[in-house]
């Protein structure tokens, strides 16, 4: 038992320099801290994220979400045991009231839910990853396979009608230190390439840390990549991922990347080639968020041997994961906390997709913040995956390091999948 003594929000920057909300929670163990992220290429499903639309910060203030924090939510929570995680969850979205946290905000729920989860892991002495396998009862000792994003396009990178991530997996490490160590020496030697070929315009970075060269076309960057892997030695070890993120380049049933055009037969035709041809063995959000159909004909394609992710189509949302059950719609899910807003419904969402089997992929955004709640809640349900930016940038690393930390805890108890990433 723990009770919470008092929670305080406030309004902080996160790494795009935007205002998020930021909570302090005293408990009578100690002080705890829970931060935000923000998505810019968001899903239309996502739960509400609450700006104040005024002319600070350009309409982004969140100061309504730090006063529903500050005056609605404390009422309810102070007193109560942050060990209860459910209970004080179920107590904020009774509190709320909305299928979207749109009376409150996720914004205002979530750092809560985060910072009670903190406070009740200390008090049991626990590590925030052993408390969050508690939660999620299973025996947290899996690494994730990271996948990092080296090349930034699309809104992360001011760009319109082009695929946001792309990405390298260390999938052949024989554990995560390792692992990240081949990813942080292929993206250095890419750095090299990219100076060399395009001066210092090449290595200017995106939103997630990663290059935005004038490479305009996902084969030319994906090669960019493959020499990469090859200079720092790791062509054997290293294979890619892309989120595309396509619900941003589709309008009135056609995909537009680049001046070419596509339907979602074509554009499921012309990823079949992409993998065919580099070692991508996984594609995110590849269709539009509710492009249900061309979804279908994606995994069918495609999803035999390569993770179809979904992203925006999912939006961490039990009930939208049982419908893509039920349609095969995608074979994995990724998990962002601030897209449902609270704790235990992210842990609903992943036993959801457990269920099929499908593999999960925890997710930063590309607005982020110095908390690393997300590296301890990937070790904490075993994800297997991770998707935490460019190896650059402390707002990335934050979580990187978190997960060295991590490793080194477990010790000989520690596991990587490699190349088994999907479980
Ligand atoms: C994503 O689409 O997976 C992502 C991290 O971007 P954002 O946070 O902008 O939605
Ligand atoms: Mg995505």
């Amino acid at each position: 038992m723990v009770l919470v003594k008092s929670l305080k929000a406030r309004e902080i920057l996160d790494s795009r320099g935007e205002p998020t909300v930021e909570v302090e929670l005293c408990a009578e163990n100690g002080v705890f801290f829970a931060m935000v992220p923000s998505g810019a290429s968001a899903g239309s499903h996502e739960a509400l994220e609450m700006r104040d639309g005024e002319k600070r910060f350009g309409g982004k203030g969140v100061l309504k979400a730090v006063k529903n924090v500050n005056e609605v939510i404390a009422k309810k929570i102070v007193g109560r045991d942050a060990g209860r995680q459910k209970e004080i969850d179920e107590a904020m979205l009774e509190l709320d009231g909305t299928e979207n946290k749109g009376r409150l905000g996720a914004n205002a729920v979530l750092p809560v839910s985060i910072a009670c989860l903190k406070a009740a892991a200390a008090a049991k002495g626990k590590k925030v990853f052993e408390y969050v396998g508690e939660l999620a009862g299973v025996n947290a000792c899996v690494l994730p396979v990271p996948q990092l994003n080296v090349m930034n396009g699309g809104k992360h990178a001011g760009q319109e009608n082009d695929v946001q991530e792309h990405m390298l997996m260390p999938v052949g490490a024989k554990n995560y230190a390792e692992g990240l160590r081949m990813a942080c020496e292929t993206y250095q030697a890419l750095k090299k390439i990219l100076k060399k070929k395009f001066g210092a315009r090449g290595t200017l970075i995106g939103d997630e840390g990663g290059f935005v060269p004038p490479v305009a076309n996902v084969e030319g960057r994906l090669e960019l990549m493959a020499q990469a892997a090859r200079e720092a030695g790791w062509e054997k070890e290293v294979v890619f991922a892309l989120d595309c993120a396509s619900t941003e380049f589709y309008k009135d049933g056609v995909y537009t990347i680049g001046d070419k055009r596509f339907s979602s037969g074509e554009l499921a035709d012309y990823y079949s080639q992409l993998v065919a041809r580099f070692p991508v063995v996984s594609i995110e959000d590849g269709m539009s968020e509710d492009d249900w159909e061309g979804w279908q004909e994606l995994t069918r394609k495609i999803g035999g041997k390569t993770q179809v992710v979904g992203d925006d189509l999912l939006v961490t949302n039990a009930e939208r994961i049982k419908k893509a059950v039920e349609l095969k719609a995608v074979n994995s899910a990724l998990i962002k906390v601030n897209q449902i807003g609270s704790v235990s419904e992210t842990l609903d969402a992943i036993v959801e997709a457990r269920k099929s089997k499908w593999s999960v992929v925890v997710s930063h955004r590309s607005g982020e913040t110095e908390d690393a709640f997300i590296a301890d809640l990937v070790v904490g349900v075993n994800g297997g995956q991770s998707k935490f930016g460019a190896p650059a940038r402390s707002d990335r690393n934050a979580k990187y390091n978190e997960l060295l930390r991590i490793e080194e805890a477990l010790g000989a108890k520690a596991k990587y999948l490699g190349r088994k990433f999907r479980g």
